[in-house]
């Protein structure tokens, strides 16, 4: 890597599991009505009833220190079966809204941690999720995040029954040193245990979630977690950056001070060191921070271009349309977005009085709408091409004309209205969708807004 293309593009940006990004997003508040209608828009437009699920689970029973998800710390498992029956009663609500009777081709479960619920709650869920479905596994692509420290044996053998294949492993990183300053003690056999009996059980597709750029983390940390991550063999691999943003998450992300961090070029050599050892083992990288064996749906899904982003990460079900049930869960129409109430008791209350929990969303316009499709597009595949028809061509010259820069350091190419993100430039291909981004052009500060770019 080059020490100075990092320094020069290392700024805060945008992820881009949505586009506009939820800084930007303009209707605030936004009614169950307004919701309701753009995922009519949706199935009017692309005349199919498949929808993905994300079931948001909230509740740790400790705070690890870098996470940055909306979670609820408690020890008190007295909780779960009224948010499971809030869910159950959320979903009734969209089941009467909906211009359509449903057919779910994913659900994904994700938290919080969906393994403090027990195995028999889970299930009492998913049945009463797919109350007017029938379940094929072949058909549907079920996948829950287990922690290791509390997924049991119940937990991967009920799921399993019910047609889960998927599950993915929260390992970040095994040196004791790093993982007492994230607040989470995690050893390596605890891990094998969950994966290796996930695997006798049946599972097909077992993700190892590593994180880099955490506190106290030095390369020796990174290469002996790749390495103890190799020796279990998981199908995908996901190796994502450590986001600092203690503005936005609180005193989580306080437990331990800056100076612990890698600072940019050291960062970065933990990301570059990790796919060096990864690719020589046989794994893929597909998209931005994942990596996949070749066998690995994902991997195919990148190889046949058919790979989809949204607030999940990288998918292979495109449907179009993703909710999300749960406190703060955020839902895709395609031509809008939603968030559902960000507190349990705020959600809970709204779900009982018999609305739709959201509380501010957006609706895309046409110039939205086109530039989403080529963001996704860099995301998935490294590369889009401008539309003939579009009505924007003064926007697609102005992208152009901001990406010069990174075509001078041989990071994206042009051929005429084709934007393409080389080898060097799949680090940057983040920096590379700001340029699309009309929300950032008027040169606002994206300080404290987002996460560094590398
Ligand atoms: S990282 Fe996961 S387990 Fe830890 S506090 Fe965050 S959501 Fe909970």
């Amino acid at each position: 890597m080059d020490i100075d293309l990092i320094r020069k593009y290392n700024i805060p940006g945008p992820r881009y599991t949505s586009y506009p990004t939820v800084p930007f997003w303009k209707n605030d508040p936004l009614s169950s009505a307004e919701w309701v209608n753009s995922i009519k828009k949706n199935f009017e437009f692309f005349k199919t009833n498949e929808i993905s699920l994300y079931i948001h689970l909230p509740f740790c029973e400790s705070l690890c220190t870098f996470c940055g998800c909306h979670k609820r710390i408690t020890k008190n498992h007295s909780v779960e079966e009224p948010y499971i029956e809030t869910l159950i009663k959320e979903w009734d609500l969209y089941l009467k809204a909906l211009p359509y009777s449903p057919k779910i081709k994913e659900i994904h479960f994700g938290g919080g941690t969906p393994t403090f619920f027990n195995a028999d709650n889970l299930i009492y869920l998913l049945e009463n999720l797919f109350k007017t479905n029938s379940v094929n596994p072949n058909e549907v692509e079920l996948s829950f995040e287990a922690h290791p420290n509390n997924t049991s044996t119940d937990h991967l053998a009920k799921l399993f029954q019910f047609g889960f294949r998927r599950l993915s492993l929260g390992v970040q990183d095994y040196n004791p040193i790093v993982q007492k300053a994230i607040h989470r003690i995690q050893p390596f056999t605890i891990v094998k245990k969950v994966h290796e009996e996930a695997r006798n059980i049946g599972y097909t597709s077992i993700s190892h979630d590593l994180v880099f750029g955490l506190p106290k983390q030095l390369l020796a940390d990174m290469i002996h977690t790749v390495e103890k991550t190799l020796e279990l063999q998981p199908d995908r691999i996901s190796l994502y950056s450590y986001a600092h943003v203690p503005w936005i998450k609180g005193n989580g992300q306080r437990g331990f001070d800056e100076s612990d961090l890698p600072q940019s070029e050291e960062k970065r050599l933990l990301y570059e060191t990790a796919k060096s050892m990864l690719e020589e083992n046989g794994y893929f990288e597909v998209g931005m921070d994942h990596f996949a064996k070749p066998h690995d749906d994902l991997a195919i899904a990148f190889r046949e271009k058919k790979l989809h982003r949204n607030f999940m990460g990288y998918t292979t079900k495109n449907t179009y349309t993703m909710i999300g049930l749960g406190m703060s869960s955020i839902s895709d129409s395609w031509f809008g977005f939603a968030q559902n109430e960000k507190s349990v008791e705020g959600y809970t209350q709204i779900v009982n009085e018999g609305k739709i929990p959201i509380f501010k969303g957006h609706l895309l316009n046409d110039l939205d709408l086109e530039i989403r499709s080529y963001i996704l597009d860099l995301m998935c595949h490294f590369e889009t091409t401008f539309k003939n028809d579009s009505l924007y061509t003064k926007k697609q010259e102005e992208i152009k004309d901001r990406l010069k820069e990174m075509v001078i350091d041989k990071l994206v190419e042009i051929h005429g209205n084709t934007i393409k993100v080389t080898d060097k430039g799949i680090p940057f291909v983040r920096n590379c969708c700001m340029a699309f981004d009309q929300n950032l052009e008027t040169g606002i500060s994206t300080e404290r807004m987002f996460s560094q770019t590398i």
